[in-house]
């Protein structure tokens, strides 16, 4: 579903992703870690197409970020091609982003309808369904201001899956939540991950990564320094900078 091949990120001269090869499969949730500025919010929207890379290449369910295929040849994607492929991918960030002056049912329902000009009835009916899921059926009248931020972390992941996306990016999504708050908005991660969403998350929850992840995945310095299975990865980590990582954030 995703894959990465000496993919480099610059800003300026700023070197920050130096070549990361890696590969998310259908179906796999991997975890992203790595210290504060070494890329990992730029990988994501790499993936996403909120960034252009400087070189390599990247895949997102076989197609190349950026570019179309007609009679064999690669085109550059025009805006309104991009923004097609980029509602098949949902992203959750750290802070909500919800539309203040809208319900939770209204954020739900706004893409699908905005975006993609479903049907209302159609896309109210999987909104609630949405709503239910993320165990939030009775706040779909609610404003954000009047929900917690846990709970609007939920509504937000509702709204991204509204698209029903093929891949979900999270970045960091619990971090700037209150710590009694942070299990609610993982069980619904794990949720679907269970079901079978392929995901990639950006956490410092290492009990997450350990529970539902496939691979983990340790950038540092622009480079992938480490990955393979979660439980060896974050239990017994072989690279002195995982190991020093892992130290501080556990
Ligand atoms: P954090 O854990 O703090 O979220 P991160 O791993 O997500 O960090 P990024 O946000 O991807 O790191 O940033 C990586 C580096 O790239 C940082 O040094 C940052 O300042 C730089 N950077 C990111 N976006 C831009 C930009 N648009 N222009 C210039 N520099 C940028
Ligand atoms: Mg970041």
């Amino acid at each position: 579903m995703v894959q990465a091949v000496n993919v480099c990120k610059s800003f300026g001269t700023a070197a920050v992703l130096k070549g990361i090869d890696l590969e998310v499969r259908r179906g796999e949730v991997m975890t992203l870690l790595g210290p504060s500025g070494s890329g990992k919010s730029t990988f994501l929207r790499l993936i996403n197409h909120l960034e252009t890379l400087s070189a390599g290449r990247l895949y997102v369910d076989g197609q190349l970020i950026g570019y179309g295929e007609r009679n064999g040849r690669l085109h550059e994607l025009p805006p309104s091609a991009v923004q097609r492929r980029r509602a098949e991918i949902g992203m959750v960030f750290q802070r909500f982003n919800l539309f203040a002056h809208m319900t939770a049912l209204q954020n739900v329902m706004e893409a699908p309808i905005g975006v993609r000009r479903e049907k209302r009835e159609v896309v109210r009916k999987r909104a609630l369904e949405l709503l239910d899921r993320v165990g939030l059926a009775d706040k779909a009248s609610s404003y954000p201001s009047a929900l917690s931020g846990g709970q609007q972390q939920r509504v937000a992941i509702a709204r991204a899956l509204a698209m029903q996306p093929k891949l979900m990016l999270f970045d960091e999504p619990t971090s700037a939540l209150d710590p009694e708050l942070v299990g609610e908005v993982l069980d619904v991660m794990k949720d679907l991950a269970r079901s079978g969403m392929t995901m990639v998350v950006v956490t410092h929850e290492i009990g997450f990564a350990r529970e539902v992840a496939d691979h983990a995945v340790f950038i540092d310095g622009g480079v992938v320094v480490e990955s393979g299975d979660p439980a060896r990865v974050l239990a017994d980590p072989q690279h002195p900078r995982t190991k020093a990582f892992l130290g501080k954030v556990l």
